[in-house]
């Protein structure tokens, strides 16, 4: 039903976020990785068919909120959801990448409950 790509510097977190997705039940056919903000653009390019983006903001290279800026040049919000993973404490940055054309967010630690209250109405 939809591609969905997660953005994360960290390894361990994506997998972590992987297992919360299969945990909440989140209807995804497949799920991309890129580890930075470049490296999605790239998915992008080679993957035109990704549903929702689920993106970290801290990341090398390009971060979160440039990401953000960077979909939203080619995709409104409504063709490509843009979805930030966040820090308690990171409400800063959650607005930056809000006014920059993110969707919504999650704060990490996730529940499969949480993350599916922010993802249902993408998936429905
Ligand atoms: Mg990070």
């Amino acid at each position: 039903m939809k591609k969905l790509l997660i953005v994360d510097d960290s390894s361990t977190m994506r997998k972590i976020i992987k297992r919360v997705l299969r945990q909440a039940e989140i209807a995804v056919d497949s799920i991309l990785e890129a580890s930075n903000g470049i490296e999605a653009l790239e998915q992008l390019v080679a993957n035109p068919d990704v549903g929702l983006i689920l993106s970290d903001i801290n990341m090398p290279e390009m971060n979160g909120i440039d990401l953000v800026k960077a979909v939203r040049e080619a995709h409104s919000t409504e063709a490509l959801p843009v979805i930030m993973v966040t820090t308690e404490g990171g409400e800063a940055m959650i607005a930056s990448a809000m006014s920059s054309g993110a969707n919504g967010y999650v704060t990490k630690p996730f529940t499969p409950d949480s993350i599916r209250c922010v993802l249902d109405p993408y998936f429905s």
